[in-house]
Protein backbone atom coordinates (compact mmCIF):
# COMPACT_ATOMS: atom_id res chain seq x y z
CA UNK A 1 0.00 0.00 0.00
CA UNK A 2 0.86 3.55 -0.53
CA UNK A 3 0.12 5.39 2.64
CA UNK A 4 -0.25 9.38 3.30
CA UNK A 5 0.68 9.26 7.18
CA UNK A 6 0.40 12.89 8.96
CA UNK A 7 2.22 13.06 12.13
CA UNK A 8 5.23 11.14 10.93
CA UNK A 9 7.67 12.78 12.89
CA UNK A 10 5.45 12.26 16.11
CA UNK A 11 5.74 10.24 19.01
CA UNK A 12 3.20 7.33 17.59
CA UNK A 13 3.70 8.69 14.03
CA UNK A 14 6.89 7.97 13.49
CA UNK A 15 7.07 4.14 15.34
CA UNK A 16 3.72 4.28 12.52
CA UNK A 17 6.08 5.21 9.76
CA UNK A 18 9.34 3.03 10.82
CA UNK A 19 6.52 -0.55 10.78
CA UNK A 20 4.91 0.08 7.87
CA UNK A 21 8.44 0.92 6.00
CA UNK A 22 9.50 -2.28 7.45
CA UNK A 23 6.29 -4.23 5.89
CA UNK A 24 7.07 -2.76 2.77
CA UNK A 25 4.76 -0.06 2.51
CA UNK A 26 5.62 3.07 0.65
CA UNK A 27 5.14 6.03 3.23
CA UNK A 28 4.70 9.35 2.37
CA UNK A 29 5.02 11.37 5.89
CA UNK A 30 3.14 14.90 5.98
CA UNK A 31 4.14 16.89 9.00
CA UNK A 32 4.43 20.75 9.71
CA UNK A 33 7.78 19.79 12.29
CA UNK A 34 6.38 21.73 15.34
CA UNK A 35 7.59 21.79 18.39
CA UNK A 36 6.67 18.16 18.85
CA UNK A 37 8.40 16.59 15.71
CA UNK A 38 11.40 15.43 15.70
CA UNK A 39 13.30 13.66 12.29
CA UNK A 40 15.35 11.73 14.20
CA UNK A 41 12.59 9.72 15.07
CA UNK A 42 12.50 8.65 11.44
CA UNK A 43 16.18 8.93 10.71
CA UNK A 44 16.01 4.92 9.78
CA UNK A 45 14.22 4.88 6.85
CA UNK A 46 15.41 8.55 5.78
CA UNK A 47 17.27 7.03 3.10
CA UNK A 48 14.92 4.05 2.00
CA UNK A 49 13.84 4.51 -1.12
CA UNK A 50 9.73 3.64 0.30
CA UNK A 51 9.86 6.73 2.45
CA UNK A 52 9.44 10.63 1.48
CA UNK A 53 8.95 13.50 3.77
CA UNK A 54 6.85 16.21 3.25
CA UNK A 55 6.60 19.43 5.39
CA UNK A 56 3.34 20.70 5.21
CA UNK A 57 0.65 21.90 7.56
CA UNK A 58 -2.70 20.32 7.31
CA UNK A 59 -4.42 23.82 7.94
CA UNK A 60 -3.27 24.82 4.63
CA UNK A 61 -5.62 23.03 2.46
CA UNK A 62 -3.66 23.96 -0.84
CA UNK A 63 -0.26 22.52 0.42
CA UNK A 64 -2.60 19.04 1.50
CA UNK A 65 -4.11 18.91 -1.81
CA UNK A 66 -0.98 19.10 -3.52
CA UNK A 67 -0.06 16.44 -1.70
CA UNK A 68 -2.63 13.83 -2.44
CA UNK A 69 -2.35 14.72 -6.03
CA UNK A 70 1.34 13.87 -5.77
CA UNK A 71 1.36 10.94 -4.26
CA UNK A 72 -2.04 9.87 -5.04
CA UNK A 73 -2.09 7.32 -1.70
CA UNK A 74 -4.11 4.10 -0.85
CA UNK A 75 -5.07 5.12 2.72
CA UNK A 76 -4.49 7.57 4.97
CA UNK A 77 -3.61 7.44 8.63
CA UNK A 78 -4.37 10.41 10.35
CA UNK A 79 -2.23 11.05 13.62
CA UNK A 80 -1.03 14.35 13.22
CA UNK A 81 -2.47 16.75 16.24
CA UNK A 82 -1.66 18.86 19.30
CA UNK A 83 -1.35 16.27 21.86
CA UNK A 84 -0.44 17.40 25.25
CA UNK A 85 -3.84 18.11 27.67
CA UNK A 86 -1.64 20.59 29.75
CA UNK A 87 -0.74 22.53 26.85
CA UNK A 88 -4.64 22.76 25.77
CA UNK A 89 -5.44 24.27 29.23
CA UNK A 90 -2.89 26.99 28.47
CA UNK A 91 -3.99 27.57 25.15
CA UNK A 92 -6.87 25.42 23.42
CA UNK A 93 -6.57 27.85 19.93
CA UNK A 94 -4.16 25.93 18.50
CA UNK A 95 -5.74 22.72 19.28
CA UNK A 96 -9.04 23.65 17.73
CA UNK A 97 -7.50 25.29 14.38
CA UNK A 98 -4.89 21.96 13.99
CA UNK A 99 -7.12 19.28 15.44
CA UNK A 100 -10.61 19.77 14.27
CA UNK A 101 -9.89 22.13 10.94
CA UNK A 102 -7.26 20.36 10.43
CA UNK A 103 -9.08 17.05 10.06
CA UNK A 104 -11.88 18.71 8.57
CA UNK A 105 -9.18 19.69 5.59
CA UNK A 106 -7.83 16.13 5.80
CA UNK A 107 -11.24 15.08 5.01
CA UNK A 108 -12.22 17.43 2.27
CA UNK A 109 -9.09 16.97 0.82
CA UNK A 110 -9.29 13.15 1.05
CA UNK A 111 -13.47 13.25 -0.48
CA UNK A 112 -12.08 15.16 -3.74
CA UNK A 113 -8.79 13.07 -4.32
CA UNK A 114 -11.33 9.84 -4.18
CA UNK A 115 -14.14 11.10 -6.27
CA UNK A 116 -11.70 12.17 -8.63
CA UNK A 117 -10.06 8.52 -8.49
CA UNK A 118 -13.75 7.16 -9.36
CA UNK A 119 -14.62 6.33 -5.23
CA UNK A 120 -12.55 3.23 -5.00
CA UNK A 121 -13.77 0.93 -2.48
CA UNK A 122 -10.75 -0.11 -0.98
CA UNK A 123 -9.13 3.57 -0.25
CA UNK A 124 -9.12 4.21 3.73
CA UNK A 125 -9.45 7.14 6.06
CA UNK A 126 -7.83 5.77 9.47
CA UNK A 127 -8.37 8.59 11.80
CA UNK A 128 -5.88 7.85 14.80
CA UNK A 129 -7.97 9.08 17.65
CA UNK A 130 -7.91 8.59 21.87
CA UNK A 131 -9.54 7.12 24.60
CA UNK A 132 -9.94 10.41 26.38
CA UNK A 133 -13.21 11.63 24.76
CA UNK A 134 -14.93 9.11 26.63
CA UNK A 135 -13.91 11.46 29.47
CA UNK A 136 -13.72 9.40 33.08
CA UNK A 137 -14.42 6.55 34.13
CA UNK A 138 -15.22 5.77 38.24
CA UNK A 139 -13.28 2.55 39.99
CA UNK A 140 -15.05 -0.09 37.83
CA UNK A 141 -15.88 -0.19 34.16
CA UNK A 142 -14.30 0.24 30.66
CA UNK A 143 -14.90 2.13 27.79
CA UNK A 144 -16.26 0.49 24.83
CA UNK A 145 -16.94 1.74 21.63
CA UNK A 146 -20.59 2.49 22.31
CA UNK A 147 -19.74 4.62 25.27
CA UNK A 148 -20.87 8.19 25.49
CA UNK A 149 -18.54 10.54 24.72
CA UNK A 150 -18.34 13.55 27.17
CA UNK A 151 -14.16 14.62 26.85
CA UNK A 152 -13.01 17.43 29.66
CA UNK A 153 -9.77 18.71 28.59
CA UNK A 154 -10.04 21.47 25.89
CA UNK A 155 -7.28 18.59 23.73
CA UNK A 156 -9.72 16.02 24.26
CA UNK A 157 -12.69 17.85 22.99
CA UNK A 158 -10.91 18.79 19.87
CA UNK A 159 -10.77 15.16 19.45
CA UNK A 160 -13.76 14.19 20.14
CA UNK A 161 -15.40 16.59 17.68
CA UNK A 162 -12.74 15.60 14.76
CA UNK A 163 -13.72 11.87 15.62
CA UNK A 164 -17.69 13.53 14.95
CA UNK A 165 -16.52 15.13 11.80
CA UNK A 166 -14.93 11.51 10.55
CA UNK A 167 -18.19 9.66 11.12
CA UNK A 168 -20.28 11.93 9.82
CA UNK A 169 -17.77 11.86 6.21
CA UNK A 170 -18.66 8.23 6.04
CA UNK A 171 -22.20 8.68 6.90
CA UNK A 172 -22.79 11.61 4.16
CA UNK A 173 -20.20 11.10 1.50
CA UNK A 174 -19.60 7.18 2.18
CA UNK A 175 -15.98 8.10 2.71
CA UNK A 176 -14.52 4.54 3.92
CA UNK A 177 -13.35 5.93 7.00
CA UNK A 178 -11.75 3.71 10.04
CA UNK A 179 -11.85 5.23 13.53
CA UNK A 180 -9.47 4.26 16.35
CA UNK A 181 -9.45 5.28 20.11
CA UNK A 182 -6.29 4.34 22.18
CA UNK A 183 -5.08 4.55 25.97
CA UNK A 184 -1.86 6.14 27.03
CA UNK A 185 0.86 5.19 24.69
CA UNK A 186 4.74 5.02 26.29
CA UNK A 187 8.13 3.71 24.79
CA UNK A 188 10.94 5.10 22.36
CA UNK A 189 11.24 8.79 21.22
CA UNK A 190 8.33 9.64 23.74
CA UNK A 191 8.31 13.80 23.81
CA UNK A 192 9.95 14.86 27.18
CA UNK A 193 7.08 16.65 28.47
CA UNK A 194 5.06 13.61 29.05
CA UNK A 195 5.06 11.57 32.22
CA UNK A 196 7.05 8.58 31.63
CA UNK A 197 9.88 10.73 29.75
CA UNK A 198 9.62 13.81 32.48
CA UNK A 199 10.06 10.49 35.51
CA UNK A 200 12.87 9.13 33.95
CA UNK A 201 15.17 12.50 32.89
CA UNK A 202 14.61 14.54 36.34
CA UNK A 203 15.56 10.60 37.88
CA UNK A 204 18.66 10.73 36.33
CA UNK A 205 19.32 13.81 37.22
CA UNK A 206 18.15 13.68 40.88
CA UNK A 207 15.64 16.38 40.53
CA UNK A 208 11.93 16.01 41.85
CA UNK A 209 9.79 13.99 40.19
CA UNK A 210 6.58 15.62 39.67
CA UNK A 211 3.41 13.41 40.42
CA UNK A 212 0.31 15.45 40.13
CA UNK A 213 -1.86 15.22 43.08
CA UNK A 214 -1.70 12.43 45.14
CA UNK A 215 -1.42 10.05 41.77
CA UNK A 216 -4.09 7.77 42.15
CA UNK A 217 -5.18 8.68 38.62
CA UNK A 218 -5.44 5.25 36.63
CA UNK A 219 -3.87 5.00 33.22
CA UNK A 220 -4.09 2.07 30.96
CA UNK A 221 -0.52 2.17 29.27
CA UNK A 222 0.16 1.13 25.73
CA UNK A 223 3.77 0.37 24.41
CA UNK A 224 3.72 2.57 21.07
CA UNK A 225 5.55 -0.21 18.71
CA UNK A 226 2.45 -2.34 20.17
CA UNK A 227 -0.15 1.02 18.90
CA UNK A 228 1.71 0.84 15.68
CA UNK A 229 0.82 -2.71 14.77
CA UNK A 230 -2.39 -2.61 15.82
CA UNK A 231 -2.69 0.85 13.77
CA UNK A 232 -1.69 -1.33 10.71
CA UNK A 233 -3.96 -4.21 11.39
CA UNK A 234 -7.22 -1.78 11.76
CA UNK A 235 -5.75 -0.09 8.59
CA UNK A 236 -5.71 -3.29 6.90
CA UNK A 237 -8.19 -5.65 8.30
CA UNK A 238 -11.07 -3.49 9.83
CA UNK A 239 -14.52 -2.61 8.19
CA UNK A 240 -14.90 0.67 7.17
CA UNK A 241 -17.20 2.90 8.85
CA UNK A 242 -16.12 0.67 12.18
CA UNK A 243 -14.56 2.15 15.20
CA UNK A 244 -12.11 -0.01 17.51
CA UNK A 245 -11.15 0.93 21.19
CA UNK A 246 -6.82 -0.19 21.76
CA UNK A 247 -5.96 -0.84 24.90
CA UNK A 248 -2.92 -2.20 26.79
CA UNK A 249 -4.49 -3.66 29.57
CA UNK A 250 -2.11 -2.50 31.39
CA UNK A 251 -4.06 -0.86 34.18
CA UNK A 252 -1.61 1.37 36.92
CA UNK A 253 -1.98 4.09 39.07
CA UNK A 254 0.15 6.80 38.15
CA UNK A 255 1.96 6.52 41.67
CA UNK A 256 2.59 2.91 41.02
CA UNK A 257 3.70 3.37 37.45
CA UNK A 258 6.13 6.31 38.89
CA UNK A 259 7.61 3.56 41.53
CA UNK A 260 8.28 0.96 38.93
CA UNK A 261 10.18 2.99 36.84
CA UNK A 262 12.27 4.56 39.40
CA UNK A 263 12.92 0.78 40.55
CA UNK A 264 14.11 -0.38 36.61
CA UNK A 265 16.28 2.70 37.22
CA UNK A 266 17.54 1.61 40.62
CA UNK A 267 19.23 -1.41 38.89
CA UNK A 268 20.07 0.02 35.60
CA UNK A 269 21.60 3.20 36.70
CA UNK A 270 21.75 2.56 40.92
CA UNK A 271 22.11 6.34 42.97
CA UNK A 272 23.44 7.07 46.40
CA UNK A 273 19.53 6.76 47.00
CA UNK A 274 16.46 5.39 45.80
CA UNK A 275 15.22 6.92 43.10
CA UNK A 276 11.56 6.76 44.43
CA UNK A 277 12.74 9.33 47.80
CA UNK A 278 12.62 12.45 44.45
CA UNK A 279 8.84 11.75 44.17
CA UNK A 280 7.28 14.86 44.92
CA UNK A 281 3.36 15.48 44.63
CA UNK A 282 2.50 18.61 43.01
CA UNK A 283 -0.66 20.80 42.06
CA UNK A 284 -3.50 18.56 40.39
CA UNK A 285 -4.16 19.33 36.94
CA UNK A 286 -7.86 20.47 36.21
CA UNK A 287 -10.11 18.72 35.18
CA UNK A 288 -7.74 15.57 35.63
CA UNK A 289 -9.58 12.58 34.56
CA UNK A 290 -9.93 9.95 37.10
CA UNK A 291 -9.29 6.60 35.37
CA UNK A 292 -9.40 5.36 31.79
CA UNK A 293 -10.25 1.87 30.89
CA UNK A 294 -10.16 -0.09 27.51
CA UNK A 295 -12.96 -3.09 26.84
CA UNK A 296 -10.65 -4.26 24.39
CA UNK A 297 -12.55 -6.79 23.24
CA UNK A 298 -14.01 -5.83 19.75
CA UNK A 299 -10.27 -5.62 18.62
CA UNK A 300 -9.54 -8.62 20.06
CA UNK A 301 -12.46 -10.98 18.42
CA UNK A 302 -12.99 -9.34 15.25
CA UNK A 303 -9.11 -8.28 14.07
CA UNK A 304 -7.27 -10.83 16.66
CA UNK A 305 -5.67 -8.25 17.33
CA UNK A 306 -3.86 -7.76 21.35
CA UNK A 307 -1.05 -6.27 23.06
CA UNK A 308 2.97 -8.23 22.57
CA UNK A 309 4.06 -7.02 25.73
CA UNK A 310 3.15 -6.64 29.23
CA UNK A 311 3.99 -3.14 31.37
CA UNK A 312 6.80 -4.20 33.33
CA UNK A 313 8.71 -5.52 29.51
CA UNK A 314 7.75 -2.42 28.23
CA UNK A 315 8.61 -0.23 30.84
CA UNK A 316 11.87 -2.07 30.98
CA UNK A 317 12.35 -1.43 27.07
CA UNK A 318 11.80 2.50 27.52
CA UNK A 319 14.00 3.00 30.82
CA UNK A 320 16.74 1.87 28.88
CA UNK A 321 16.17 3.10 26.07
CA UNK A 322 16.11 6.67 27.66
CA UNK A 323 19.58 5.62 29.02
CA UNK A 324 20.76 4.76 25.46
CA UNK A 325 19.50 7.61 23.73
CA UNK A 326 20.49 10.40 26.06
CA UNK A 327 21.64 12.82 23.27
CA UNK A 328 17.98 12.25 21.80
CA UNK A 329 16.04 13.71 24.88
CA UNK A 330 18.99 16.04 25.47
CA UNK A 331 18.39 17.92 22.32
CA UNK A 332 15.05 18.59 23.05
CA UNK A 333 14.97 20.29 26.43
CA UNK A 334 15.33 23.19 25.36
CA UNK A 335 12.48 23.43 23.41
CA UNK A 336 9.30 25.60 24.05
CA UNK A 337 7.89 25.49 27.92
CA UNK A 338 9.88 22.08 28.03
CA UNK A 339 10.80 21.01 31.62
CA UNK A 340 8.35 23.85 33.36
CA UNK A 341 4.83 22.92 34.76
CA UNK A 342 2.53 23.57 32.20
CA UNK A 343 -1.56 23.64 32.05
CA UNK A 344 -2.03 25.41 35.42
CA UNK A 345 -3.51 28.12 34.35
CA UNK A 346 -6.82 27.50 34.57
P1 LIG B 1 2.96 14.09 19.04
O1 LIG B 1 2.62 15.41 19.66
O2 LIG B 1 4.17 13.35 19.51
O3 LIG B 1 3.14 14.28 17.46
C1 LIG B 1 2.25 15.03 16.70
C2 LIG B 1 2.89 15.28 15.34
O4 LIG B 1 1.93 16.01 14.55
C3 LIG B 1 4.16 16.12 15.40
O5 LIG B 1 5.17 15.54 14.59
C4 LIG B 1 3.73 17.47 14.85
O6 LIG B 1 4.76 18.16 14.16
C5 LIG B 1 2.59 17.08 13.92
N1 LIG B 1 1.65 18.19 13.75
C6 LIG B 1 1.06 18.92 14.74
N2 LIG B 1 0.30 19.88 14.20
C7 LIG B 1 0.39 19.74 12.85
C8 LIG B 1 -0.19 20.42 11.76
N3 LIG B 1 -1.00 21.48 11.93
N4 LIG B 1 0.09 19.99 10.50
C9 LIG B 1 0.92 18.93 10.30
N5 LIG B 1 1.52 18.27 11.30
C10 LIG B 1 1.24 18.66 12.57
O7 LIG B 1 1.66 13.21 19.18
P2 LIG B 1 1.52 11.64 19.46
O8 LIG B 1 1.57 11.40 20.91
O9 LIG B 1 2.41 10.92 18.55
O10 LIG B 1 0.00 11.40 19.00
C11 LIG B 1 -0.31 11.13 17.64
C12 LIG B 1 -1.81 10.97 17.50
O11 LIG B 1 -2.25 9.90 18.33
C13 LIG B 1 -2.61 12.20 17.92
O12 LIG B 1 -3.67 12.36 17.02
C14 LIG B 1 -3.11 11.86 19.31
O13 LIG B 1 -4.32 12.50 19.58
C15 LIG B 1 -3.30 10.35 19.19
N6 LIG B 1 -3.16 9.59 20.46
C16 LIG B 1 -2.10 9.79 21.27
C17 LIG B 1 -1.97 9.01 22.44
C18 LIG B 1 -0.76 9.15 23.34
O14 LIG B 1 -0.72 8.52 24.40
N7 LIG B 1 0.27 9.92 22.99
C19 LIG B 1 -2.95 8.08 22.77
C20 LIG B 1 -4.02 7.91 21.90
C21 LIG B 1 -4.12 8.67 20.74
Amino acid sequence: MKLLVTGGAGFIGSAVVRLAVAQGHRVINLDALTYAACLENVASVAGDPLYTFEQADIRDRTAVDRIFATHAPDAVMHLAAESHVDRSIDGPADFIETNITGTFNMLEAARAFWATAGKPADFRFHHISTDEVFGSLGPTGQFTEATPYAPNSPYSASKAASDHLVRAWAETYGLPVLLSNCSNNYGPYHFPEKLIPVVIINALAGRPIPVYGQGKNVRDWLYVEDHADALLTVLRTGTPGRSYNIGGENEVRNIDLVHMICAHLDSMRPAARPHANLITHVTDRPGHDARYAIDPARIRTELGWRPSVTLEQGLERTVRWYLDNEAWWRALLSRNGVGTRLGNTA
